[in-house]
């Protein structure tokens, strides 16, 4: 065998080689496609919502575990008389604050709240203010997040 023989035969070898990698099996290929559109697409998705519903029931308790806290005992003012922040239902016997959107207390009497814009109390299942017109429907899980710092009333003590 002389050399441009073996130059010829290598070349044939390298154009099956090619063939091979640049047409493949378009059959099994095509029988594999369910495959990888499970393994592209469905995976994918299927992850997502995995991590969509651990979001959701990770972040869900802590809500939950806020109102289980319940009411809480009101600040007194000088004169002894508990202060009841505006927006948030109370009892004006126990002095108890109650969580927001709370309408009853536990013996099912009815709660009072005082209007957060012109401070007139009323009852707490009532959602507009007779006086001011001001409708105060309470989103529970928003509002427990916005009153989390429940501090004292600004110049609640210092008011008497
Ligand atoms: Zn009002």
């Amino acid at each position: 065998m002389n050399l441009p023989d073996q130059i010829s035969h290598l070349w044939t070898q390298a154009l099956g080689l090619i063939a091979k990698v640049v047409s493949p099996d378009w059959g099994s290929l095509i029988g594999l496609l369910p495959f990888f559109l499970l393994i592209g697409v469905i995976g994918p998705l299927i992850t997502i919502l995995a991590l969509l519903w651990v979001y959701y029931f990770v972040r869900r308790p802590r809500t939950k575990v806020r109102f289980v806290e319940g009411p809480r005992q009101a600040l007194l003012a000088a004169d002894g008389l508990p202060v009841f922040p505006p927006g948030e239902p109370y009892d004006i016997r126990s002095g108890l604050i109650y969580p927001p959107g709370t309408t009853q207390n536990d013996a099912g009497e009815v709660l009072s709240v005082t209007c957060p814009m012109c401070a007139i109390a009323r009852f707490a299942d009532v959602t507009t203010c007779h006086n001011c017109g001001l409708v105060l429907k309470v989103d529970r899980r928003v509002a427990v997040r916005t009153m989390q710092p429940a501090g004292p009333p600004p110049g609640g003590a210092a008011a008497a």
